[in-house]
């Protein structure tokens, strides 16, 4: 059982209207009574109400801060322990005064990143899929992403999580009693049992792991490079899709210090821009084929945006990319249409598929639905907007499905082949297992420390 009582700075450090500490523990509302002067004891108030008052600093009774303080009583709070949170003036030093203040209390800690929603986790408020959700919901950039973190947030996807293990354990539950009570030996009723069981559930698997690419497209973004010689019009096309999404758009740090992505999505269809500086900085994309940086980001890409000027022929230079773009995802965007045509179009329909071939004039702002519709043929088949936001997004989650379904096959498998049950029966065990780990039933603290981990201070 968790005894100590953990305080964090909520919200994010800088200056703003307010910034919340949030305390969360046994001794959440007793500590901030020490600190906290207003009309009514702290100790005594109704859950869920909140108090005007100030903090003081109790050695000089010195007043420090003007805040409003919200109590949570547990179960009902984010942690399922006693909750406060302290609404401070938005700047660092007033919430830093308050923080200091609540620290310097008997027993509190400053908590560790994610520790709040670790807490509600081993507290059993939510299960490890929801947790993780947390983490989605926090960096989501669109707001499809948003909605389909918001789902697994609330459980959606939990629940055919542990409908599955139901089916799982039925079977195991089946097999054992074999095991035990052999006398009752039914042993063709159990192979028979043993293939509809796993059957149902690899049908579900099969179902989920469907969503899982669609799904990580939505969480990560499709990985984007666009390419082409100079002066066909890439930064310009970059440019009008950032701008297009100013309202969103982040800079994402690179993985190496010298590719900058930017974030942005069109319609509904997230992509990750990746090497956008290259662009900005030098337009030469061939000249600089061999540099280390740009060949990253197009052996990362999953998309690659082939720009072509439409007011010229096809130059030695493109057929040369061209090359080394075999086997890629590519969507052809010629560009500058606005100009007269000058570009063979045959050659190039001799080329690429023409449902990869998108018209576009970044100048007059013209064909950016056509992207969107080649882009959604390619990644999502066309059928982007089915409705349904319960996807498998997380990695981990794939692999453990993945990991589940391998198991269970094995089981149909060896079931087939006369194998004796009690060899069976690891399969299936092993396939429950899995489950269990994606949910967090099934797992040990060093993946629930690195999975906390990657949270924000305060959350
Ligand atoms: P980059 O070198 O590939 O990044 O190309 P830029 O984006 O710098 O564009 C090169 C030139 O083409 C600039 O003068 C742009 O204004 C111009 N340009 C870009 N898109 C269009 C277009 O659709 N039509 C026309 N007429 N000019 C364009």
């Amino acid at each position: 059982m968790i005894q100590d009582t953990i305080a964090a700075i909520a919200t994010a450090v800088g200056e703003g209207g307010i910034a919340i500490i949030r305390i969360s523990g046994p001794d959440a509302i007793a500590t901030t009574a020490r600190i906290f002067r207003s009309r009514d004891d702290l100790r005594e108030v109704d859950s869920h109400t909140v108090q005007y008052g100030h903090i003081v600093d109790p050695a000089t009774d010195e007043k420090v801060e003007e805040v409003l303080v919200t109590v949570m009583r547990g179960p009902r709070s984010f942690t399922a322990e006693d909750v406060v949170e302290i609404n401070a003036h938005g700047g660092v030093v007033a919430v830093k005064k308050v923080l200091d203040l609540v620290l310097l209390q008997e027993g509190l800690r400053l908590a560790e990143p994610g520790e709040f929603t670790k807490r509600a986790f081993l507290n059993g408020r939510i299960d490890l899929m929801q947790a993780e959700a947390v983490i989605d919901l926090i960096r989501s950039k669109s707001d499809r992403a948003f909605q389909v973190a918001r789902k697994q947030a609330e459980g959606t996807l939990s629940k055919r999580i542990k409908a599955l293990r139901q089916t799982v354990i039925e079977l195991l539950a089946h097999i054992e009693v074999n095991i035990d009570y052999p006398e009752h030996d039914v042993e063709d009723l159990t192979s028979a049992y043993i293939r509809e069981q796993s059957g149902k559930a690899l049908e579900d698997i099969g179902k989920l792991l469907k969503t899982a690419n669609e799904g990580k497209i939505l969480r990560e973004g499709i990985m984007t490079a666009i390419v082409g010689r100079p002066n066909v019009g890439k930064s310009s096309l970059l440019n009008a899709l950032v701008q297009e999404n100013k309202a969103i758009v982040t800079d994402i740090p690179g993985t190496t210090r010298d590719v900058i992505e930017e974030f942005v999505t069109i319609n509904n269809i997230p992509l990750r821009l990746l090497d956008t500086a290259g662009i900005r900085e030098t337009s030469d994309v061939v000249e600089r084929i061999g540099v280390e940086r740009s060949h990253t980001a197009l052996e990362e890409a999953d998309l690659i945006l082939f720009v072509l000027n439409n007011n010229e022929p096809l130059h030695a230079d493109d057929r040369l990319l061209l090359e080394r773009l075999e086997g890629r995802q590519v969507i052809v965007i010629v560009n500058k249409t606005d100009l007269e045509g000058r570009l063979d179009r045959q050659e190039l329909e001799g080329l690429f598929p023409a449902d990869s071939i998108v018209n576009m004039s970044v100048l007059e702002e013209e064909g950016l639905d056509g992207l969107e519709k080649a882009i959604s043929r390619l990644f999502f088949e066309g059928q982007l907007d089915s409705g349904d936001l319960t996807y498998v997004s997380n990695v981990r989650h794939i692999s453990l499905l993945k990991r589940a379904q391998q198991s269970l096959v094995d089981a149909i498998d060896a079931s087939n082949a006369g194998i004796p049950i009690d060899l069976i029966q690891i399969d299936v065990r092993s396939a429950w297992e899995s489950l269990g780990e994606i949910i967090g039933d099934e797992v040990g603290d060093s993946l629930i420390d690195q999975i906390f981990s990657q949270f924000c201070l305060g959350k």
